[in-house]
């Protein structure tokens, strides 16, 4: 029987010098068990370092707390509209909707897989000519990392006044002409869930432009207390600041990042040469060279026309566990079907990897074929639907070793049938 351990698509690794333990031990000992602290303020002071243009970053409970947050400092209010790339985690759009506004989709471009800059023109000239008014933010998305087309959505966003809200929660250390992504537009979102590029369990942060928006934000982190002896309050706020504990494991993954992403990129090189002979599927790949993506997943793509053993009997029993778990809460769905849904190849060779003990998951759903967004504008290409239809995410984190990747090729290769 097989033997393997289970490889998992990025499984958090912590330092070998074993340092987020011993802040976190230096956490207790100071009795600094709480929403700030010195590691905090040393974890903020390492992230300012590294994303560098001289940016402000704020350390909170979440990368989804870190996009509420841009969107509140971009004013977005109830019946505004924000423009968020569709191909995406429902992160991105999620906190548009706690604040009684609107996602408006934006479909993607096929080389980068991220927002397409002439759709989200499209998009703006539209909402403006519908609504009277100008969509209140742009959220483009570094989807597994890739970068987004900087130059064109920047331009566009110039050229209408209108902020850019970068979600770099998978894109942390991924880089645009060799400038950390999450520096260029006004704010940047981190994400340090257990499954990303660096942890901290779960955190995240907000890259900030400027002082007085790192002191507004740092105050609707923490319930927006008025400068009194007591509580008092004009402003509804949010228990967002990451806590002295999570900030210790921050600190110490701090050390660990740079071998992380070069880790993720050695990895992807090692799939895109033993899959570059293989017909019919396609490894993602830097569009150009000013694109630098962290590589936090590899993806590939299956021709629709590969045959995959047992495509025949895929989708015909209910999966046991939604997608990156969700504690014992699940909803258990009324069909085995929904209206758009990888491809019986995709979802055979899924099958197939997870028999053979690897972890592989389909592309994101977009977010404007999601019921939940069902009413939402959504302007569309077919490229994130094409893309979710076809891909696979395969695992890529640090613990995956070259021995694995060969291992996993050569499943890929026996699940094709000729
Ligand atoms: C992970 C993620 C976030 C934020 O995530 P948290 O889990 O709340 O830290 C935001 N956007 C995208 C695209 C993500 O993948």
């Amino acid at each position: 029987m097989n033997e393997r351990k289970r490889i998992f698509l990025c499984l958090a690794r912590m330092s070998e010098a074993g340092l987020e333990e011993q802040y976190v031990r230096e956490a207790f000992e100071t009795h600094w068990v709480a929403p700030l602290g010195p590691n905090v303020d040393a974890f903020e002071a390492l992230l300012d370092h590294y994303v560098g243009c001289g940016k402000k970053t704020v350390a909170l409970s979440s990368g989804t707390a870190a996009v509420h947050l841009a969107l509140i400092a971009c004013g977005v209010c109830p019946g505004d509209e924000v423009i968020v790339q569709s191909f995406t985690f429902c992160a991105s759009s999620n906190p548009v909707s706690y604040l009684g506004a609107t996602p408006v989709f934006v479909d993607s471009e096929p080389h980068s897989w991220n927002m397409d800059p002439a759709l989200l023109e499209a998009a703006i000239e539209d909402r403006i000519r519908q609504t009277g008014r100008k969509p209140k933010a742009i959220v483009p998305v570094a989807l597994y990392g890739m970068p987004y087309n900087l130059p064109e959505i920047m331009k566009i966003a110039v050229k209408y006044g209108i902020p850019v809200i970068e979600d770099a929660a998978e894109g942390f250390g991924s880089r645009f002409n060799g400038q950390v992504l999450g520096t260029f537009g006004d704010y940047g979102i981190l994400s340090f869930n257990g499954n990303k590029m660096i942890t901290t369990s779960g955190g995240g942060a907000l890259i900030c432009p400027d002082d007085k928006t790192h002191h507004d934000i740092m105050f609707y982190a923490t319930q927006a207390r008025e400068a009194y002896p007591y509580y008092h309050h004009e402003q509804i706020g949010y228990n967002y600041r990451m806590s002295n504990i999570c900030a210790g494991i921050g600190r110490g993954q701090m050390t660990v990042l740079e071998d992380h992403i070069a880790h993720h990129k050695h990895i992807n090189k090692l799939y895109k040469s033993l899959l570059g002979g293989v017909d019919g599927i396609t490894v993602h790949e830097n569009p150009s060279e000013e694109y630098d993506s962290n590589f936090w997943l590899t993806n590939i793509l299956l021709d629709s026309d590969l045959h995959v053993a047992g495509e025949g009997e895929a989708y015909q029993a209910t999966v046991v566990a939604c997608v990156g778990g969700a504690g014992n809460v699940l909803h258990t769905p009324d069909d085995l079907h929904t209206d758009c849904e990888p491809n019986p190849n995709v979802e055979a060779m899924r099958i197939f990897l997870d028999k053979n003990e690897i972890e592989a998951r389909p592309l994101w759903k977009p977010m404007h074929k999601q019921p939940v967004f069902a009413n939402c504008p959504a302007y569309t290409n077919g490229v994130s639907e094409s893309l979710f239809k076809r891909g696979l995410c395969l695992p890529s984190g640090p613990y995956v070793s070259e021995d694995d990747v060969r291992y996993i090729v050569s499943c890929i290769k026996n699940a094709l049938t000729v």
